[in-house]
């Protein structure tokens, strides 16, 4: 099995630390907002490395984090005037629940920045100790980059590129533009935790290290997260990590791609972000899924209008073929080890789901010309496809079960032009042009829809 590995720029073979084991760690989400499709994305690259080093017969311990306190959650939480405490721990009760709805599965280990304060004040004392970081007056504690030999080597730069752009910030105290904070002092009334610089809060890096380190010790299988993450994430990981233990912290840097909506970066400046709890009310989790792994996870995902309602009709056109194979055969029994291992040699090309989904076409081609001819092996075939595919999530309803919840999500979604009539006739209603407004609702209700005025605003339902 080869994996791409960015610490080298290349594909390697994998070869776990200790044989049979597997110790792999992915940044989670930063809980100042609701899940968009990024973070799903990356939960669901995750939970199939997993699955299937787990499938290639490894023991995989796989853990994940949740960022719970930072600058944008402190931001929230003046916004909101809820404690930055209670804000993300609810963000995180949300996100959990969201995440279910999409079906990926919890890691071995749930790890939380707040529940690590004592073990990332005893890292960075050790960083202090060793003359890899300093404490300045202000109570900010920094790590100098230049005590560390190797810095810029995941994401190939130096510290001369790094400091290109770069300036020290009103407040900050730092030796050298490219350090970064390991503990940052509090400012009035935010969150803090007493150290021995004073009361504060770690910094993001740090966080990962620390639990890294209680979680595994010195060394590690696999390290994940957003190719966003490469700099300065994880290479000021692999800093704090490799200056205390000289040992190379993970063997294998691996990275997924990042989401952009109409070829334009998602972002919540420009509005154009897609919370994953909107598309679970409208495409089911396996439709979902089936469009984010129809791209290889290395590269950019562009969600354009057609992504996930294309991806919803293959799907339904697969469960149909499944639908008719098992009405006239049966469920199968034997199944079809071929499949299998067709399916393993595009996941041992460094997970290429890609491949993985394109083979589906051409299998599903095989399935109904087998069922034209009353070849009952196809149920075989089938029986395979969704054990074998279960891996990446889908096929695992039965067919009666998709076809009509993705019905039901489908009868929900209101038409473009129903949307549009239902606006004019509020804008008319607010401009008091009763009789538009009338005229408006009849054409609504003419196409099977209600639109019913609430005070600030309005809804549209499907008439039932
Ligand atoms: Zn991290």
């Amino acid at each position: 099995m080869k994996i791409y590995n960015t610490l080298t720029r290349s594909k390697q073979e994998f070869v776990p630390l200790e044989e049979g084991k597997v110790k792999m760690y992915a940044c989670g989400i930063t809980v100042s907002g609701e899940p968009h499709i990024g973070h799903a994305f990356q939960a669901l690259i995750y939970d199939i490395i997993r699955k299937y080093l787990e499938k290639k017969g490894y023991a995989v311990t796989y853990a994940r984090n949740y960022t719970d306190v930072d600058d944008k959650i402190i931001a929230k939480s003046k916004q909101t005037g809820i404690p930055a405490d209670k804000y993300a721990a609810d963000m995180i009760e949300k996100t959990d629940e969201i995440m279910r709805r999409f079906a990926v599965d919890d890691p071995t280990l749930w790890l939380k920045a707040t529940d690590n304060i004592g073990n990332i004040i005893k890292f960075i004392t050790q960083l202090i100790n060793s003359g890899h970081a300093y404490a300045a007056d202000c109570g900010d504690v920094y790590f100098d980059v230049t005590s560390f030999a190797n810095y810029g080597c995941l994401s190939n730069r130096t510290v001369e590129d790094m400091l290109d752009g770069v300036r020290i910030e009103n407040g900050e105290e730092k030796r050298n533009p490219a350090d970064f904070a390991l503990w940052k002092a509090a400012k009035e009334g935010e969150i803090c935790w007493d150290s021995p610089w004073g009361k504060g809060r770690p910094g993001w890096h740090i966080e990962c290290s620390a639990m890294n380190m209680r979680a595994f010790g010195e060394q590690i299988d696999i390290h994940g997260g957003g190719r966003d993450l490469i700099f300065p994430h994880h290479e000021n990981e692999i800093a704090q990590t490799e200056s205390l233990t000289g040992k190379r912290f993970a063997t294998f840097w691996t990275h997924n791609g990042l989401i952009k909506v109409n070829g334009q970066k998602m972002s919540k400046s420009l509005g154009n972000s897609l919370l994953l709890e909107d598309l679970l009310d409208k495409y089911t989790n396996e439709a979902i899924k089936f469009a984010l792994l129809q791209n290889n996870y290395h590269n950019d995902i562009n969600i354009t209008a057609e992504l996930f309602p294309e991806a919803e009709s293959h799907l339904s056109s697969f469960y149909r073929t499944i639908k008719a194979v098992e009405e006239k055969f049966g469920a199968g029994s034997a199944g079809n080890a071929e499949i299998d291992k067709m399916f393993d040699k595009c996941m041992d090309d460094d997970f290429n789901t890609s491949q993985a989904l394109a083979n589906l076409y051409g299998l599903f081609k095989g399935v109904s010309a087998k069922l034209a001819a009353g070849d009952k092996s196809c149920a075989d075939d089938v029986l395979q496809i969704k054990r074998t595919y279960s891996l990446l999530g889908i096929f695992k309803m039965t067919a009666d079960e998709y076809l009509s919840f993705a019905e039901k999500l489908k009868g929900e979604q209101i038409p473009a032009e129903v949307a549009a009539l239902a606006e004019s006739r509020w804008q008319a209603k607010l401009a008091r042009n009763w009789a538009e407004a009338d005229g408006l609702r009849a054409r609504i209700e003419a196409l099977g829809y209600a639109v019913n005025d609430g005070k600030d605003g309005y809804t549209v339902q499907k008439k039932h």
